[in-house]
């Protein structure tokens, strides 16, 4: 397939994928140059806010009343450059204010409340800049010891839990990065490092996160098995099409078994599955590089959800701006059907019988070349 260099910026050339493994990275550099820090007073005051800052010590700092409205950074639809550098050049210093943790049932038992919100990435299907606008850039709520103290709260009202359930057999878990990239949170504060030591001391719970970047900062950490992180993978291609400015394929499988050894527990998302002319064999070949790759002791405890695309109208319209190449795998109304969100965003999806047809084509892949990968849910 061919890559969506011609039709990026130069800002984005960097950041597309390479076949061919980097060496292992934290790489700050590349994703963040951070030049100004957007601060609410009282985030600005508090030791996470400074602690901040210290990483970032050229940056200028501009006060805000307020996180969720500034408006010379969010929005920025259809000007790619401006929101790449945005997420580049900013960051955004906000107090959480309201702290519940959501129900969930599908991932996890519960989506914990946010640590930060934005990401450095730029995924073409992303969902989360859509309340903000495509800017977006990495908003770090520094008010930290009073989401683990609710944390810590909620998961002993929870109790132990009483029987196994798709999301784990005995912890009740817990998804810190619904909003966010947490591996490239971390490069920016301790929060997740902060959040990874409360769960280590809760023997009822677990954290879980997503991610699609290798942060090898995380290595360090001591999760003790109280931490999941799953790593979003696709073919190659696939990737390399749309998932701009992450770590390659390659460079996330190649972390798998180095995660398990630092005492996380890993597994794997495949997310989005996108339906494309030769889909199955890049599939085959991408489960085929998980089991010759992964450690027996990975195997062992690994465990997938698949998830077939979704996409919105919405972002389609902005990513024709850009990046016409990734919708030409997104956008496919041959094969999809329209689906009003809860907050009335006309999304699409593959056609009930399509998905049907699709997960369950995935399913026999996955048992044909890595049987030892437990599906734990496929939608
Ligand atoms: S890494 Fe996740 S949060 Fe960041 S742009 Fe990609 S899908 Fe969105």
């Amino acid at each position: 397939m061919p890559a969506a260099a011609d039709h990026l910026p130069l800002t984005l050339f960097d950041s597309l994928p390479d076949q061919t493994p980097p060496p292992p990275s934290t790489d700050l550099p590349r994703l963040l140059r951070v030049r100004e820090v957007y601060a609410e007073p009282a985030a600005l005051a508090s030791p996470r806010g400074q602690q901040v800052l210290a990483r970032f010590p050229d940056a200028e700092v501009v006060e805000v009343p307020s996180h969720w409205q500034i408006p010379e950074l969010h929005g920025n639809a259809g000007n790619v450059e401006r929101w790449v550098r945005v997420k580049s050049e900013v960051l955004v210093l906000g107090v959480k204010k309201s702290l519940t943790a959501r129900e969930n049932g599908r991932s996890t038992n519960w989506i914990a409340p946010s640590t930060s919100n934005g990401c450095a990435m730029a995924c073409a299907y992303c969902y989360v800049p859509r309340r903000k606008g495509y800017a977006n850039p990495i908003t770090v709520f520094t008010n930290i010891e009073q989401i683990t103290g609710y944390l810590r709260r909620h998961v002993a009202r929870q109790g132990v839990k009483p029987e196994p359930d798709q999301c784990d057999p005995l912890a009740w878990v817990y998804d810190l990065g619904e909003n966010s990239d947490c591996s490239v949170d971390a490069l920016v504060s301790d929060n997740v490092a902060d959040l990874v030591a409360l769960f280590r001391t809760l023997p009822t719970a677990k954290a879980s996160f997503a991610t699609k970047f290798v942060n090898r900062q995380l290595l360090e950490l001591d999760p003790a098995g109280r931490t999941r992180v799953r790593f979003s993978l696709m073919p190659h291609d696939d990737a390399k099409l749309l998932d701009v400015r992450t770590s390659p394929i390659a460079e996330r499988i190649a972390a798998m078994d180095d995660f398990v050894e630092a005492g996380y527990e890993v597994h794997v998302n495949f997310s989005p599955v996108v339906l494309r002319q030769g889909w199955e064999a890049d599939w085959t070949t991408l489960l085929q590089q998980l089991d010759d790759e992964l450690s027996e002791a990975t195997k062992a405890q690994a465990a997938v959800e698949v998830i077939m695309l979704t996409h919105n109208a919405d972002l389609h319209t902005v990513n024709l701006g850009w990046h016409p190449k990734a919708e030409d795998a997104l956008w496919r109304p041959d094969l999809q059907q329209p689906k009003r969100s809860q907050n009335g965003q006309l999304n699409v999806r593959y056609r009930n019988d399509v998905k049907r047809a699709g997960v369950q084509r995935l399913q026999e892949l996955i048992d044909q070349h890595a049987p030892w990968l437990r599906v734990r849910y496929a939608f």
